[in-house]
């Protein structure tokens, strides 16, 4: 188990609050207006962070626009070289930047360093930005006409990301979007808003011009004013699904390129004829790691004929071996979820799935933390012979919750997974190539996994999920991620010599 809790998570700002970064330094709030930030393991309010009046946004805006002609003109080799010392910063300060995530997010040490390693690949692929912006060339479309496309940066950018992963989701956004030649607004999640800061900070020490990046705290006063200011040209988003469509629907009303991830149910299928204790294994890891507090966990296992039996007896076999602890326990695996209110709101679907007919095999509340400690923390719940009525199979938990559907056949499988409105990630368990196939082929999911239970794709392909798991047109991060932050421009030239050029008013033809 990887030691991180000995680094003490330096608080971001040193007066107790988590204050913004503009134009390359930390900015007190003067709105008046904070939140809490919670140590989720203790139940204490840690620190506070500043909530962003319209005029603090404005002012991170303006920071970032007076950056934007210099940083778009500073060369791509320059650019690439602040590129890999971000990376390298990132690398070399994991473990200080872990202590952040598992102080305010809760997340134990190994899942923290685990996040940041993932995000730290999204920094590498951005190392790779000369290569990501080569246009096209074609030579004598017609007679001494050539055509080429250049890609240029959108201008002022802005990030709006969720509290599961305060370190890669941000990553994901900000690698591609400042590597491209834009300037970046990040407004992270107000529960655990200091990884944001710890990261401005190296992004510094790397050499990013001073309002090439900038942080702004808050709540929907801040969303709402990067959604609806000029400046702003572009919106990605990381969230649940209302927000994300809310934020699709007024971003792209007022002009701008907006791409909104948002929340998740995924289906895991497991085929009468896959190892099943490979595929107990991969519910447990998928289902309760990060306390199910990722937009890729298993939530659902669809257990498919025979298979049932067995495989939910392997599921809860292995739930009495997860430590569930603080951060600071070198045993533990899972910790508290975020705050409160999320964990008394994950639990109330233990309840509510008794009353309707589902049968709790391990029941989370159980728990001697739950019962006895001040930190947020629930045990692992197993929720069987759930049906798509109950209100734990409709709606996301986004907690360390597994339910089990029994179906008879991989046509009602399948069925289940395309008639429900998320389409983030799924994945199959089957020894058969040819049912794998199929399901690859038949399935209306953005990220499927055969026999992986977390399928989030490597940051030289793109992430995204299909439904309500995604409003817009573009994936976030690789290939895709660079599409969004540019915008093409198609050049057509000729250099005729003097002398040889006539009227012609006929629409200009290559032939
Ligand atoms: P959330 O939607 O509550 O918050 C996300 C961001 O939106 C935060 O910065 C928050 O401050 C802001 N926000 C919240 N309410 C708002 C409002 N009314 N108006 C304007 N802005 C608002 O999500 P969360 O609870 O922080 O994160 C968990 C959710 O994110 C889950 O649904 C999870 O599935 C989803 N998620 C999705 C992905 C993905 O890639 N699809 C990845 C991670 C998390």
């Amino acid at each position: 188990m990887t030691q991180v809790a000995e680094i003490d998570a330096t608080p971001a700002a040193t007066d107790g609050t988590v204050h913004h970064w503009i134009g390359g330094r930390l900015v007190a709030g003067t709105s008046g207006r904070r939140g809490p930030v919670y140590n989720p393991a203790t139940g204490e309010i840690a620190r506070e962070v500043d909530f962003a009046s319209v005029e603090e946004v404005d002012a991170a805006v303006a920071a970032a626009k007076a950056a934007f002609p210099g940083w778009r003109a500073t060369s791509i080799s320059k650019r690439t070289e602040i590129m890999f010392r971000i990376r390298n910063l990132v690398d070399a300060r994991r473990r200080e930047l872990a202590a952040h995530l598992t102080a305010e997010h809760g997340k134990v040490p190994s899942d923290a360093l685990g996040e940041i390693a993932r995000g730290l690949e999204n920094l590498e692929f951005a190392t790779a930005i000369p290569n990501h912006l080569k246009g096209g060339f074609s030579e004598q479309v017609s007679t001494g006409v050539d055509v080429y496309q250049i890609r240029q940066p959108l201008g002022v950018v802005a990030g709006i990301t969720p509290f599961n992963f305060p370190a890669m989701v941000p990553m994901w956004m900000f690698a591609n979007a400042i590597a491209c030649g834009n300037t970046f607004i990040l407004k992270p999640s107000e529960k655990d808003p200091s990884a944001s800061i710890f990261l401005a900070e190296l992004l510094e020490e790397a050499g990013v011009p001073a309002g090439v990046f900038n942080v702004i705290h808050g709540d929907k006063v801040a969303v709402d004013r990067i959604l609806d200011h000029p400046d702003i040209a572009a919106v990605s988003f990381v969230g649940s699904t209302p927000i994300a469509r809310y934020i699709y629907e007024t971003g792209t009303k007022n002009g701008k390129r907006v791409q909104a991830l948002g929340g998740a149910k995924n289906h895991m299928i497991v085929l009468p004829d896959a190892d099943i204790e490979m595929a107990a294994d991969a519910a447990v890891s998928a289902g309760y790691g990060s306390a199910g507090e990722r937009c890729m966990a298993i939530a659902t296992v669809v257990a498919v004929g025979s298979v049932a039996d067995p495989l939910v007896e392997a599921i809860a076999k292995r739930l009495p071996k997860i430590t569930v602890g603080p951060g600071s326990d070198p045993a533990a695996e899972m910790g508290p979820l975020v705050t409160k209110q999320h964990r008394d709101k994950v639990a109330s679907y233990l309840e509510s799935a008794a009353d309707q007919g589902a049968t709790l095999v391990a029941d989370g509340r159980e728990h001697p933390l739950y019962k006895d400690s001040d930190g947020f923390f629930l045990g692992t719940s197993l929720i069987d012979h759930v049906t798509p009525g109950m209100d734990c199979y409709r709606d996301e938990i986004f907690g360390p919750v597994l339910t089990v559907t029994r179906v008879d056949t991989y046509d009602e499988a399948l069925r289940l997974v395309n008639d429900n409105p998320y389409g983030n990630g799924t994945a199959i368990f089957t020894r058969d190539g040819g049912a794998a196939r199929q399901y690859q082929f038949d399935v209306n999911v953005g990220m499927v996994g055969i026999n992986v239970p977390i399928p989030v794709p490597v940051a030289y392909y793109s992430f995204g999920g299909w439904k309500s798991s995604l409003f817009g047109d573009l994936h976030m991060y690789g290939p895709e991620g660079i599409q969004f932050y540019t915008r093409a421009k198609i050049v057509t030239s000729r250099w005729p010599d003097p002398g040889t050029s006539k009227v012609d008013l006929g629409f200009p033809r290559t032939r």
